[in-house]
């Protein structure tokens, strides 16, 4: 196992190394082909759930130094009301539910592995930049393992996602300014103090890495059948390039001819889409975004001092033959509530992101109606309840509990 720079393909021994010394290049995990684990027979079969059960193809060496809050395994849901909301739609539309990790979101893929190589490597204290979702990993999973924990976050993050990150028992530093405040700070304390990075972004290759199990638990959970689109919420793209990497990694084991992966749809909030401008705009460099401005703070990454990140993810985006779209806050909203009224999931803004896009897309025929579709709901409504607050429900006051003819009337039962 090495690190590979996907720029100008130097290589590095695994290390805690967090770009290429040559080129600043994003680095990623290389595993030669006969990569096998020193302790291969120790596995601990209480993570035979978890995204663990791949942990011949992740990074940490040791099972000893894996720590598990049982992340991953998360469940395929078929959508059978959803579905009847895309006339015409007749193929197979499903939900992969990453809400139901331990803190909420798809984040502890990546945290579980990234702290477990700073344990690895012997770090006593991490740092993470986080919106809300990663910090709220970072801060369990050092809890967890007994690491000190820095939290850095934007002083606008939701205020549930504090409390959760402050539960854990973290150290919460509220950062004025944008997401891209707190990662350059993380990276200063990283560079200078001796924390380890677990920011989300493309920074930490061992915990990127461990985001290509979501495909092969698609691969797995479909019967080996590829889906035809994969939409998913990006900010600088990691998720998206573990679907990428995963399915790359499938098709080569399966040495078909012709074999392809998925489309991959990189879904952006309007009021923060420095990917979806540079695609529409046929550029090949993403530049940072000015003013982000969105409820879906789980993608509001404006890339200021990371441009790379997202130049990354639209080349893989275009290299499946995908698309970068972007959705407004009203739809958004739209499919908060479709999905959880339609489909009992309880989606974050970012998390229901995919399903505004996917309409979007399908309306503008630019989804096969006979297609396999997957949207990745990527964090819980619990994380951000004000938004749903403010929506339109179904809510009566009963002042009188024996005023039965009020309730009848509510309720629409005849008298
Ligand atoms: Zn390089």
């Amino acid at each position: 196992m090495k690190l590979k720079c996907i720029n100008c393909a130097e290589t590095y021994p695994p290390e805690m190394l967090y770009s290429c010394i040559k080129c600043d290049g994003i680095l990623e995990v290389y595993y030669e082909k006969d990569f096998v684990k020193n302790d291969s027979n120790s596995f601990n079969a209480n993570l035979s759930n978890t995204m663990w059960r791949y942990s011949s193809q992740l990074s940490v060496e040791h099972h000893d130094n894996i720590i598990s809050l049982h992340e991953g395994g998360t469940p395929l849901h078929f959508s059978d009301r959803y579905k009847k909301e895309l006339d015409g739609f007749q193929g197979e539309l499903y939900f992969k539910d990453e809400t139901v990790n331990p803190t909420g979101s798809f984040k502890d893929r990546l945290i579980s592995t990234a702290i477990s190589k700073a344990k690895e490597f012997g770090y006593e204290k991490v740092v993470c930049a986080s919106s809300g979702n990663a910090g709220a990993s970072a801060a369990a999973y050092a809890a967890k393992s007994g690491i000190e924990v820095v939290i850095l976050a934007p002083q606008s993050t939701p205020k549930e996602k504090i409390v959760q990150i402050l539960s854990y028992g973290a150290t919460v530093l509220l950062v004025k300014g944008h997401y891209s405040d707190s990662y350059k700070l993380a990276k200063d304390l990283s560079e200078n103090y001796g924390f380890c990075n677990l920011s989300t972004t493309f920074l930490n290759p061992y915990g990127t890495d461990a985001l290509k199990t979501v495909a092969y638990e698609l691969d797995n959970q479909l019967k080996g059948e590829m889906p035809d689109y994969v939409l998913i919420p990006v900010g600088a793209g990691p998720l998206l390039k573990g679907l990428y990497q995963g399915y790359s990694e499938l098709n080569k084991s399966l040495k078909s001819v012709g074999a392809t992966i998925p489309k991959l749809i990189g879904v952006q909030a309007e009021g923060c889409s420095p990917i979806v401008s540079a695609f529409e705009s046929d550029q090949e460099i993403v530049s940072a975004w000015e003013g982000s401005n969105t409820i879906a703070s789980g993608i509001s990454d404006p890339l200021i001092g990371y441009e790379k990140d997202g130049t990354y993810t639209l080349k893989l985006i275009r290299e499946s033959k995908g698309v970068a779209i972007s959705v407004t806050d009203e739809e958004i909203k739209k499919a908060m509530q479709d999905l959880s009224q339609l489909e009992g999931i309880f989606a974050e803004p970012t998390g229901a992101a995919p399903l505004a896009a996917l309409k979007k897309l399908y309306e503008k025929n630019m989804i096969d109606p006979n297609s396999r579709v997957v949207c990745l709901i990527t964090g819980h409504g619990f994380k951000d309840m004000n938004i749903y607050q403010k929506m339109d429900n179904n809510i009566h006051y009963i002042d009188n509990v024996n005023d039965i003819d009020s309730v009848r009337r509510i309720l629409n039962i005849p008298t």
